[in-house]
């Protein structure tokens, strides 16, 4: 996903490269790169032009900062204005303080609705929430079945009261079986039209005032671009959404519906679709999708991800001992497993900066490679591995430890010099400030 605009925006800032200070000559031709860039990802007109108008203000008006280069600056600004246009933080599905949470889903036909709230159904129960889906799109049967179908899927229950029934009925009948029923959140499919029109605008309207909904959330296709954004802002002028879920974001490489959403319609975007699983939901932040926009690695994540699966305290030791260069074998064990309990090694490499262009026979290979290091590790003695420089200089241990993990004397050459080629590079990173912790694996 946004890989288009990914690719251009870096060749905005290649442009910045080298030259010693933002200043108005020099910032044109990036401010033109981004432009088109973004109304490529068919990014509604009005949203680049602030868009542009805003980096460039604050790109001419910042402050040199020593030690940052122009370039690395003005990729700041950029992102930052991608977080402020995207709505800053993330805004969580409302939950009520009496029960049930009153949820209604709503869209065009197509979109991903009734997928969309299974997905949102599913969320909840990892939630330790549970949910209520209420069918009341009576004009198409198969959208009352499809419905059931994926609540037995997740194990959702689902209330419906076939086609013959009103739906402003099935929705406050469908609330009472919650109550009754102890079910905190109640999430209501509505009937989506292929296009908007007034009868499917009067309906929500009367389901809306009936059940007087702790959320209204719209549905919108990513691939739909800046149709999107628009259509986000009509649904809220005519009925008042509280924000919107941006499905089949896995589909649309341009992105630009992430973009405009919020800028056209006031309203945030609280979830995205990623597939067609039930799982494919996620919550949305801004931070982390400009992250992506930006192909500079999804950082963020990645730094919660390795916090949830490691002690703070161990991942700052390791830091320490990369920086003073006292970095031996056994953190780089350390390390590398911490990795691997962080997920595949391809999503891993593709959050790093840089790595996100990653072939999936790239993947295989340095996962293959990192069997082959591990293995190599294992044959070391303790002391071997405290002291990597024991292995520079003898060739009898290195044999050795060849022989004992089935692999040539070259190879473990090869190791121990990539190690310390490694070694002295972490030190030269975590010195420049840059990332600790994700050096060049030897291999
Ligand atoms: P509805 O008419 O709005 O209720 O749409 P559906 O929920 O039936 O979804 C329409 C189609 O879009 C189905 O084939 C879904 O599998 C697909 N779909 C929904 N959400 C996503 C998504 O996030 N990614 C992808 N790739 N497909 C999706």
């Amino acid at each position: 996903m946004f890989d288009a605009l990914a690719d251009r925006l870096e060749d905005a800032w290649k442009k910045l490269r080298g030259q010693d200070k933002i200043g108005a000559a020099n910032i044109k031709p990036a401010l033109q790169e981004i432009r088109r860039a973004l109304l490529s990802a068919d990014v509604n007109l009005q949203v680049v032009r602030d868009f542009v108008a805003d980096v460039e203000k604050k790109a001419l008006g910042a402050e040199v900062v020593s030690g940052v280069r122009p370039d690395q600056q003005f990729v700041k600004i950029v992102y930052d204005e991608l977080v402020e246009v995207m709505g800053e933080t993330n805004v969580p599905l409302a939950q009520a303080e009496r029960s049930p949470t009153i949820v209604l889903m709503a869209g065009l036909q197509g979109t991903g609705k009734t997928t969309a709230t299974a997905k949102l159904a599913l969320f909840l129960k990892k939630q330790e929430r549970n949910a209520l889906m209420v069918a009341t799109d009576v004009y198409r049967p198969a959208a009352i079945d499809q419905l059931i179908t994926l609540g037995s899927q997740i194990d959702v229950p689902v209330f419906e009261l076939g086609t013959d029934a009103d739906p402003v009925d099935i929705a406050r009948q469908g609330i009472e079986h919650a109550k009754a029923e102890g079910i905190d959140t109640v999430l209501i499919d509505t009937a989506g039209r292929l296009q908007i029109d007034t009868d499917m605008m009067d309906e929500l309207r009367r389901i809306k005032d009936t059940v007087r909904p702790d959320e209204v959330l719209l549905v919108v296709d990513a691939m739909t671009g800046q149709e999107a954004a628009s259509l986000t802002a009509t649904f809220h002028d005519q009925i008042g959404v509280t924000g919107a879920i941006l499905t089949k974001l896995d589909g649309d490489s341009r992105g630009g519906a992430a973009l405009s959403v919020r800028r056209i319609s006031g309203q945030p975007i609280k979830f995205v679709g990623v597939g067609e699983k039930v799982e494919a939901l996620q919550p949305f932040y801004p931070e982390r999708m400009a992250s992506r926009i930006l192909g500079m690695g999804d950082v963020v994540s990645l730094v919660e991800k390795a916090q949830e699966e490691i002690d703070l305290a161990d991942a700052e030791a390791l830091q320490a001992k990369m920086m003073e260069a006292r970095f031996d074998f056994n953190d780089f064990l350390k390390q590398m497993r911490l990795l691997k309990g962080m997920g595949s090694f391809g999503s891993i490499m593709k959050m790093i900066p840089g790595m996100n262009k990653l072939s999936g026979a790239d993947i295989e290979k340095g996962e293959g490679q990192l069997k082959r290091v591990e293995a190599m590790i294992g044959s070391m003695t303790k002391l071997e591995r405290e002291d990597p420089d024991l292995l520079s200089r003898s060739p009898g241990r290195r044999r050795r430890i060849a022989k004992g993990s089935g692999h040539k004397d070259t190879e473990v050459m090869k190791l121990v010099n990539d190690f310390n080629r490694m070694r002295t590079m972490m030190q030269q990173m975590s010195q420049g400030g840059m990332m600790p912790g994700m050096g060049g694996m030897p291999g």
